[in-house]
């Protein structure tokens, strides 16, 4: 990863954060993009390397305009951009008879349109390029659904088909576009999940724990590493086995 040019949205937090620090540890160049910034680098990490190699963008990513501003700024200040993960989500979890239309219309806004608007800011720089790394992080919800989380289900399933349409868009242009998709991982959005929910997932979830963040960070820097470059259009589940 040295050197490499690398986007990760809501990379401050959570998941992505985990993502944004394994990439900078490996020698990439991080931007991480979120709405809320820490109030310096020492806040977000200790670690020299970490401190060195990212810098963090604010920018909310269901909006284009904002987006393609901080995009085309990182690659006007770079030259390139290597890899973009798409990590930034969010729930509003109600049953459908409760779910009210902005619930619905932000979920989709930021975890659906969110990932197609970094997308469509960053492919014709990558196309440019003739080499791309895209990582979406999804959810094993998207393939299996879940009652109480119809908006979530519903852009996370969207992101499948959008992975595989660019994904043979723009293969001819040494850009692969692969999906991530989580089980339950431990992070500030399951802590939300009620007692009920949390047994639920541990009950069925057959390696009988959580994930931790570096687990799913693990497997995007696989997607964005060499060993990867023959895998497109593709979803892998990192549940602990509780899709299958
Ligand atoms: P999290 O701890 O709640 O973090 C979400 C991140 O997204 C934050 O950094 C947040 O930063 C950012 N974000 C939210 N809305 C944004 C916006 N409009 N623009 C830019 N950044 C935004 O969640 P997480 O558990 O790490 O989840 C990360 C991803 O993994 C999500 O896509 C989620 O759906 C997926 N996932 C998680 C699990 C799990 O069990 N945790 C399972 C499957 C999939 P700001 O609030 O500062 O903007």
């Amino acid at each position: 990863m040295k050197d490499k040019i690398v986007i990760v949205t809501g990379g401050i937090r959570g998941i992505g954060k985990a993502i944004s620090i394994a990439f900078c540890k490996a020698g990439a160049k991080v931007y991480a993009f979120g709405r809320n910034l820490p109030n310096s680098k020492t806040d977000f990490s200790n670690d020299e390397t970490v401190i060195n190699n990212i810098e963090f963008v604010k920018v909310d990513v269901s909006n284009l305009e904002f987006v393609s501003d901080a995009i085309s700024q990182i690659a006007k200040k770079e030259s390139r951009i290597d890899i973009l993960i798409n990590n930034a989500g969010i729930t509003k979890d109600n049953l459908i008879i409760r779910m009210s239309e902005s619930d619905w219309d932000d979920v989709i806004d930021i975890n659906l349109k969110g990932t197609f608007n970094c997308i469509k800011a960053t492919s014709r720089i990558m196309m440019g390029q003739r080499y791309g790394r895209i990582i979406n992080i999804g959810s094993i919800v998207g393939t299996i659904g879940n009652a109480g989380q119809t908006n979530y289900a519903a852009a996370k399933a969207g992101m499948i088909g959008l992975t595989k349409s660019i994904a043979k868009e723009l293969a001819s242009r040494n850009i692969t576009v692969n999906l991530i998709a989580p089980g339950y991982v431990d992070t500030d959005m399951t802590n939300k999940l009620s007692d009920e929910q949390k047994e639920f997932f541990m009950n069925n979830i057959p390696l009988k724990r959580v994930a931790n963040a570096d687990e799913i960070a693990d497997v995007v820097l696989f997607f964005a590493s060499d060993s990867a470059k023959y895998i497109t259009g593709q979803v892998l589940h990192v549940d602990g086995g509780l899709a299958m």
